[in-house]
């Protein structure tokens, strides 16, 4: 391999991504050619744009992303993040991921990401509206229904998804839902995709827990982050009988041995922001979540929190990664070593992404499912998915991480040798 491919995108994201696809190439036997192009994203856009703060007088200029990592199987797809710390290389590592996140689900997509390096936080509403509509505008061109999707990611939410689809809109003149998914259902937005990514991880708990012969109605589980994603992980996995001991958000975390009451914590975010003040649990530094006596931990908001620092006192038996790249490279190899179950990314937090499909291809039909149709579906590709990718583990005696990504990069692999090249 030619190691200035791939330079421009040095970050540790990146990194993480392609040692884990380097890996598992190996295991696989891959052809250098085929892995070289699937190594660096295919096109990427990198903007700058100038942003008026609702003080007018102060203009910030404001870097933004889009990457498209693999044009082979139809459109590209995948978030847009607002965080102070992306860059082209983080955009470029999560992009990849998708690629085969989409690939293990069978959806009909390459991979894509897209990010501002901007913290949300710390925006107005009004500020907020002005940095998507201007991102949008100066992605324009490389986004569409039949080209590049965007959805929710860290630090968005489904009211950016409909200025998004708006600005498109009235860019092309005239309304365009199938432009970006994860919108409000009041716009075209999949009723059953806030839900889908926490849902999704959840229906592979009985699969999961039954790989370390552990009850799934008996087992205690806790759960980083309690956004769009382990808000609604925990709502499904009480719903159960799972116990839900602890959750945290960047306040702390709450913690209760007997199980949490999910409803009552989930109400008490919605009017207070954060965990923190919750009257009915212990208050415990969020890092100290990773160490808890548990069965089951799902890290469920953002990357690199397992690390080779926390890795051995991880007590837990199964992980269910809903965050995207949650585990180091060298936490991996621990655990990997350690025999605990981890349910990777690309598999477990795909229910994001194919509802998200579902919303699509409804959008494109004008043809609305009904919630039961969505989550049956869900279901059904979800248990699919996991079975596919435990059973390669199971033969070629591999992690479930390995196994998915041989999933996902066989796929694609294939899908580019029969394509060939162009000219
Ligand atoms: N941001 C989500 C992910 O990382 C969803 C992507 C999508 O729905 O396109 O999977």
């Amino acid at each position: 391999m030619d190691p200035h491919i791939g330079r421009e995108f040095d970050s540790p994201i990146y990194h993480e991504a392609v040692g884990q696809f380097d890996r598992v190439a190996k295991l696989m036997g891959l052809d250098d050619n085929i892995a070289d192009r699937l190594r660096v994203p295919q096109k990427s856009t990198t903007v700058s744009f100038p942003f008026r703060h609702d003080n007018y007088a102060e203009v910030e200029t404001l870097m933004g992303y889009r990457v498209q990592h693999l044009t082979t199987m139809g459109p590209t797809k995948g978030g847009i993040r607002f965080a102070p710390d992306v860059d082209l290389g983080e955009v470029a590592g999560l992009a990849m991921l998708m690629t085969w996140k989409c690939a293990i689900v069978g959806v009909p997509f390459g991979g894509a990401k897209g990010g501002v390096r901007v913290n949300p936080m710390e925006l107005s509403r009004a500020e907020l509206q002005r940095v998507t509509r201007r991102f949008t505008m100066e992605i324009i061109n490389v986004i569409g229904p039949e080209t590049d999707i965007p959805a929710p990611d860290l630090g968005t939410n489904e009211q950016v998804m409909a200025w998004l689809m708006d600005t498109y809109s009235q860019h092309v003149g005239h309304a365009v839902p199938s432009v970006v998914t994860g919108k409000p259902p009041s716009l075209g937005g999949s009723i059953a995709r806030r839900e889908a990514t926490g849902r999704g991880l959840m229906f592979l708990l009985p699969a999961a827990t039954a790989a370390r012969a552990l009850d799934p109605k008996e087992v205690t589980i806790a759960i980083h982050g309690f956004g769009n994603v382990g808000k609604y992980a925990a709502v499904a996995g009480h719903q159960q009988g799972a116990k839900i001991v602890a959750v945290s958000d960047i306040s702390g975390a709450i913690y209760d041995s007997d199980g949490l009451d999910v409803d009552a914590a989930s109400k008490w975010v919605d009017e207070n922001r954060y965990l923190e003040g919750y009257p009915d649990a212990d208050f415990i530094d969020g890092d100290d979540l990773f160490t808890l006596p548990v069965d089951v931990l799902v890290p469920a908001a953002i990357q690199n929190v397992i690390t080779a620092k926390n890795a051995n006192e991880i007590q837990a038996k199964v992980i269910i990664e809903g965050a995207n790249n949650p585990t180091t490279l060298e936490a991996d190899d621990i655990l990997r070593d350690r025999d605990v179950f981890i349910v990777p990314d690309i598999l477990a937090n795909a229910g994001g992404v194919t509802v998200s499909y579902f919303e699509w291809v409804q959008d494109i039909q004008k043809y609305i499912w009904t919630e039961n149709e969505i989550v049956a579906r869900l279901r059904e590709i979800m248990t699919r998915a996991f079975e596919d990718v435990h059973s390669i583990a199971t033969r070629e005696n591999v992690d479930m991480r390995s196994a998915a990504l041989m999933k996902g990069i066989q796929k694609i692999a294939d899908a580019k040798l029969v394509r060939g090249i162009f000219p």
